[in-house]
């Protein structure tokens, strides 16, 4: 029999239907209006799709967009006066600086200069430092995204065996924590864990996120075990394009007792994520108590 599709798109319609009420209803009650700021640099192409989509999300749910496009030659200095300027804007509650940057730029200060409180990309050290301490944080929107995919199947993941591919900033090792605060068995495979399929096969929440397009084969899934699959690449044959996942998706789905499609599974959690961030952030600035999403 084959796998329960995790349908990511209406899960995540769901999600900002939730963030648009309450965002109508904290600007009603408290006069608050949340706002986003999306910074780009330099016109890669990926990233400027990325951009509107984030930009348009945040109009969409009520909250105020606030949209810098700066050129690639922009120098470091530049950036981070920009940042400055919009840690101490009152009107701006989320701080998004859409990665990569260019050469001359080194990510690793710009995230470093972004307030904590408005990082909502939970990719500042003192919010992943918060994270792994299992203080309260801003915790990065795709791992958050995995976490509440995986709920709809198990409500609780306590106990639960699960194996993380990838061990990034940004993907596998926030992941990683999240699940040990739902209190599963985590552990976390990368290039150099030896006999990954074994281990997958172990594995009652499987979340692949390593960039390396159908990796996970059928035969390395739990029979009836839960595959989130984090991947997007971009594969050409017979001179079409079309994007797949870190899984192997037509064999996984024989094998898994549910499984995320590459897209319309993670993906689309991650920008509705992004602002419940927002929201979040803009309660804890405002000293009120975390949103109800
Ligand atoms: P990354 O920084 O390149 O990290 C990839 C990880 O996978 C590394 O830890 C690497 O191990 C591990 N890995 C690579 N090859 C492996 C192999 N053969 N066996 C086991 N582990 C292997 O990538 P990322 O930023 O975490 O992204 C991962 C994937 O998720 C990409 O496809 C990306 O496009 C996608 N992504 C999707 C979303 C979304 O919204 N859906 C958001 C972010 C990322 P080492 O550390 O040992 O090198």
């Amino acid at each position: 029999m084959n796998a329960k599709i995790i349908d990511g798109k209406a899960i995540a319609a769901d999600l900002r239907a939730a963030v648009k009420t309450e965002t109508h209803r904290l600007s009603v009650a408290h006069g608050l209006a949340p706002g986003l700021a999306v910074v780009l640099v330099g016109e890669n192409p990926a990233s400027m799709t990325y951009v509107g989509s984030k930009s348009r999300a945040v109009a969409e749910v009520g909250m105020r967009p606030f949209d810098h496009h700066l050129a690639a030659t922009t120098s470091e200095a530049e950036l981070l006066g920009l940042i400055q300027r919009l840690n101490a804007d009152p009107a701006v509650s989320g701080i998004l600086v859409q990665l990569p940057l260019p050469p001359q730029i080194d990510a690793a200060r710009v995230i470093g200069n972004v307030d904590p409180e408005k990082d909502v990309d939970g990719f500042h050290p003192l919010n992943a430092g918060r994270l792994a301490s299992g203080l309260p944080a801003l915790a990065p929107c795709t791992p958050t995204g995995c976490i509440k995919l995986a709920k709809t199947v198990h409500p609780s993941l306590a106990g639960l065996d699960a194996v993380v591919i990838g061990r990034s900033n940004i993907v596998g090792k926030p992941l990683a924590q999240l699940l040990l605060a739902e209190n599963a068995t985590v552990t976390i495979a990368h290039s150099r864990t030896r006999d990954l399929p074994a281990l997958c096969r172990r594995a009652d929440l499987l979340f692949a996120a390593t960039g390396r397009a159908e990796m996970v084969r059928g035969d390395w899934i739990k029979p009836g075990g839960t595959v989130i699959d984090v991947g997007i690449n971009r594969v050409s044959a017979g001179g079409r394009s079309r994007i797949v996942g870190d899984v192997n998706f037509a064999e996984a789905v024989k094998v898994a007792g549910a499984i995320t499609p590459v897209p319309g599974g993670v993906g689309p959690m991650t920008i509705v994520c992004l602002l419940v961030n927002t929201l979040r952030a803009a309660c804890m600035q405002a000293g009120l108590p975390p949103p109800a999403v």
